[in-house]
């Protein structure tokens, strides 16, 4: 798996990533303000094209999402599950999901794991945060132990598991950011205790999000 990394960092994917990005502004027609038209321009003094309101004048802004998850160990093994919702139905991920206003990193990634496994977790350190430009998204997945020994599927979930780190089913994970954070995390147990990890994963231009292969990681740091 580590010839997926890479230090190196190609222009063409960030051209690629603009052009998306711009993309997805395009998508916003109506002023979340007031319901008004937008135009997309550049403002004056940005330089990217924005979504600007024709009747209020106000620029809807789009930043990226945070996805909060937990890694969790017991006994020698981690806990996933299997996606019973699209995008990735039927693949396996770490229980993760989008953070909510109100709510820290570690409380959204404890709800997520509720929700997806109802287990209970205790955080115990941060494990790795992983920009996803292309898509724009931030992972922030925690170290976590059970409180209890008691998961089942949640709603999203059609089955929670507990794995071998040799029995963890490669050919069916869900996401990109998955294969990363566990690569991450066995290398980091075959030479002794798990690290932080920073790092960029960009997907390679004109692959698909099930293509979960298809990607480098950049700019990463561990400490
Ligand atoms: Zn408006």
């Amino acid at each position: 798996m580590s010839s997926t990394h890479s230090k190196s960092s190609s222009s063409s994917s960030v051209a690629i990533q603009s052009t998306i990005l711009q993309g997805n502004i395009c998508k916003i027609n109506f002023c979340q303000f007031c319901g008004g038209p937008n135009k997309h321009e550049i403002p004056d003094g940005e330089e990217k094209v924005r979504a600007i309101c024709t009747r209020c004048g106000k620029i809807t802004y789009e930043n990226p999402k945070m996805v909060v998850g937990c890694l969790i160990e017991h006994d020698k093994k981690i806990l996933m599950c299997r996606r019973k919702i699209h995008p990735s139905y039927g693949l396996w991920t770490l229980p993760a999901g989008y953070m909510e206003i109100g709510e820290s990193a570690a409380e959204g990634a404890i709800r997520e794991t509720w929700e997806e496994a109802n287990a209970e977790v205790e955080v115990q350190s941060l494990f790795a945060q992983l920009d996803i430009p292309l898509i724009g998204q931030t992972y922030m997945i925690f170290l976590a132990k059970l409180k209890n020994p008691h998961f089942s599927p949640g709603p999203e979930s059609s089955e929670c598991q507990l794995f071998e780190l040799d029995d963890i089913p490669y050919d069916s994970l869900a996401f990109s950011s998955m294969l990363v954070t566990l690569n991450l995390y066995i290398e980091d147990i075959k030479v002794g205790r798990p690290k932080f990890h920073y790092g960029v994963i960009n997907k390679r231009p004109g692959t698909s999000p099930s293509e979960i292969h298809a990607y480098t990681l950049d700019f990463h740091m561990q400490s």
